[in-house]
């Protein structure tokens, strides 16, 4: 899919959000629901992701939310590193199939870095137990929340 096109609201992230498909869920408000991601690149990857629009990349998004999105990045960040001690953390986001995107509702990952642990490729990591996320996820929305 390329950058233009319309949403298309069966998308993973609309379901979840819907409350159609379950998640390892770290945080939710208004703007945003911050979950687990099931093929994690690193322990504690997580994605944020913003409720209440259609919109399938960052171009589409309304500007004037912007702001509200990347408080929620910064503040689900600061609770993965209270809760998890990376050493760095990365955030991506992508905006088209070229450019890596599978997803087509936009959303931030926050990936962890631990010393020299390498990272499992982008799409190539295997499937996480569901668990080990829920244990992750309480324990990064026990920091967030502390
Ligand atoms: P993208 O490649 O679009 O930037 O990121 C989509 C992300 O969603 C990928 O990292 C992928 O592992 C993750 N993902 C795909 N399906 C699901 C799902 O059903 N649940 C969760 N929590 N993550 C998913």
């Amino acid at each position: 899919m390329s950058l233009a096109g319309a949403y298309e609201s069966s998308n993973i992230f609309a379901k979840i959000i819907r409350g159609e498909m379950s998640c390892a869920k770290v945080y939710e408000d208004d703007e945003v629901i911050s979950f687990m991601d099931i093929f994690p690149q690193s322990p504690g990857h997580c994605l944020v992701v913003p409720r209440n629009v259609e919109a399938r990349n960052l171009l589409d998004f309304p500007p004037e939310r912007l702001g509200a999105l990347f408080q929620r990045v910064q503040k689900v960040a600061a609770g993965v590193v209270k809760a998890l001690n990376p050493d760095g953390l990365m955030i991506t986001q992508f905006n088209g199939a070229p450019a890596g995107q599978t997803v087509f509702h936009l959303h931030v990952h926050i990936i962890p870095r631990y010393g020299n642990l390498p990272l499992e490729r982008h799409h190539g990591a295997k499937m996480a137990d569901m668990d080990a996320l829920r244990e992750q996820a309480s324990r990064i929305a026990a920091a967030i929340g502390a």
